[in-house]
């Protein structure tokens, strides 16, 4: 019936007309058929994921995690920062190291930011479906942390050429463990390690940057055997 209509109607562009218009239901519709299918796509029902990269790219979130590094240097912490961020696109926590002012070594941004998501109300499974933009290739340490959390993607920036568990010294994101360990006793009750996503170079420049300002102006907590520069202030 609403063919025929449409077949009826004068002035209408021939081009497409009768499938476009099965889709598009209302039989006084004057619009193009083309213009139609464009709001039958952009109206489709599509993967969470890709819909909060739609309006955020990668680039966008990473000058997130950016401002948390820059923050965390302001602080005296070697510059690293990092987000967590849900399929459907909401910040779920950020943090930049806070290894000197906790004088604790594994308060790595990415420790950080998972412990805050880890508080919050079903904060495991928000973990295990979120994407964690982090401005340095997570070291090995967070890496394995990262699988054991199940966080299935992560965005990094610059490589983590000495202690990337990324592909910087190892692939620790590539190794798949299943749930149950072939010889029982321990290994049993064992988690999964399912591997994760990784992709590397989103801004990596920037990152590199913040970090080479940092050293450039000498760490301020580092052992004074290991500073390789001395502090600008410094009497000596
Ligand atoms: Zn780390």
């Amino acid at each position: 019936m609403e063919r025929q209509k449409l077949q009826r109607q004068p002035r209408r562009p021939s081009h497409g007309k009768k499938r476009a218009h099965r889709y598009n239901a209302p039989a006084q519709c004057t619009l193009s058929p083309w213009y139609c299918l464009l709001q039958l796509w952009a109206t489709r029902p599509a993967d969470p994921l890709k819909m909060a990269c739609a309006s955020k790219t990668d680039e966008d979130f990473m000058r997130l995690a950016l401002e948390e590094a820059r923050a965390a240097m302001l602080e005296g912490e070697v510059p690293v920062g990092c987000i967590l961020v849900s399929q459907t696109g909401d910040v779920l926590a950020r943090a930049g190291n806070e290894t000197n002012r906790s004088r604790n070594g594994t308060r790595h941004c990415e420790f950080v930011a998972s412990e805050k998501v880890l508080r919050q109300a079903d904060g495991p499974a928000l973990l295990r479906n979120s994407t964690l933009y982090v401005t340095l290739e997570p070291c090995i340490m967070c890496a394995a942390a990262l699988q054991y959390l199940g966080i299935p993607e992560v965005v990094f920036g610059s490589a983590n050429v000495r202690f990337g568990g990324c592909g910087g010294v190892c692939d620790i994101h590539k190794m798949k463990v299943p749930k149950s360990g072939p010889r029982g006793g321990a290994d049993a009750a064992r988690e999964a390690l399912p591997g994760f996503a990784c992709r590397g170079g989103v801004l990596a420049e920037e990152a590199v940057e913040v970090l080479r300002e940092f050293y450039a102006t000498g760490n301020p907590n580092a052992p004074e055997a290991k500073r390789h520069r001395p502090l600008p202030n410094a009497s000596t």
